[in-house]
This record gives structure tokens, sequence and C-alpha cells, in this order.
């Protein structure tokens, strides 16, 4: 599954709450419970965290983010292993804060490499997973489309 904090992060200001509802899968004609300010401050978050580290103050505020939903534990057995699992009661609109903080947290976590695209149309944020850390651009749509710009600049000249 993709990183919803990288999804979130990459959201537009104008349609972040219907992009933030097809994150929930929520077809409900009715407004989030998260606030157009609460998800656009938690977006602007976000992107300070991605551009300048997670700092004590973030984890504060990331705190905050995170208590917005509460789980309690749960046990069964799965092939006589006892297995234990988070139930929550919210619905799912008012957890989403709560799950995009703990993807942000996972990317530091896991040491994930937080990129933003080199192509300067797009930006988006993006986790390189390659080897090398290499990766210059979210997708290779980006990619070719900068080749070609390139590659058409270097011809131009000549
Ligand atoms: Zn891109």
């Amino acid at each position: 599954m993709d990183n919803r904090a990288i999804l979130f992060a990459n959201f537009k200001e104008e349609t972040i709450l219907e992009q933030t509802k097809q994150l929930i899968k929520s077809n409900s004609e009715f407004d989030l419970s998260p606030s157009l300010n609460v998800l656009l401050e938690l977006r602007y978050l976000i992107i300070e965290i991605f551009d300048s580290g997670l700092d004590e103050d973030a984890l504060t505020y990331m705190n905050d983010y995170l208590s917005s939903a509460s789980y309690y534990h749960q046990v069964k057995l799965i092939d006589n292993q006892l297995v234990l699992y988070h139930v929550s009661e919210d619905d799912e609109d008012k957890q989403i804060i709560s799950k995009i903080a703990s993807d942000l947290i996972k990317i530091y976590k896991q040491d994930m490499h937080v990129k933003r695209c080199e192509n300067q149309e797009c930006q988006a944020y993006f986790i390189d997973t390659s080897k090398n850390k290499s990766k210059k651009f979210c997708s290779s749509k980006c990619s070719n489309l900068i080749k070609v710009r390139r590659y058409r600049e270097k011809h131009a000249n000549e």
C-alpha cells in the first residue's frame, strides 16, 4: 500500500477534501470529520517535515494528530498462535488523521528516502526505493518528459 503521508502531501489545496475522501474510500455526501483547516494544517506540517526533518516540535504535533483516534487491543488464535490486533470504534474518517501521521512516522522509523520530483511542473514527493538512491523523478512519466525536453533543448542549439 502506498504511504498515506506521501499521497496526502501531494494533494492539491483546492481538492484536498475530495482527495482525502478518496483515500479512505468514503463516498459519503457529508463533509469529512476532519475539517478543511485541519487537513491543510497537517499537510503543511508534513511538507515542513519533508523539507527540514522531524524535530522535537514536529514530534509534539505528530503526537496530537496520532491521538485523534482511539484504539484498543484484541486477541485471537490463528493456527495456535496468539495474534494481537488493533480495533477502533471510530469511523474511518475520524481515524484518517492518525493514519496519515503514523505513515509519516513509518517513513522516518524505516529510514525511507523522501525526495521531490525534479520535474518543476510536478514537484511531487516520493519515496526513493532504488538501491543507490539516485531517483530524481516521481514516475517514469516525469523522467521521460524531462529526457525528451533535454534532448530537444540540446538539438535545438545545433
Ligand atoms: Zn513527477
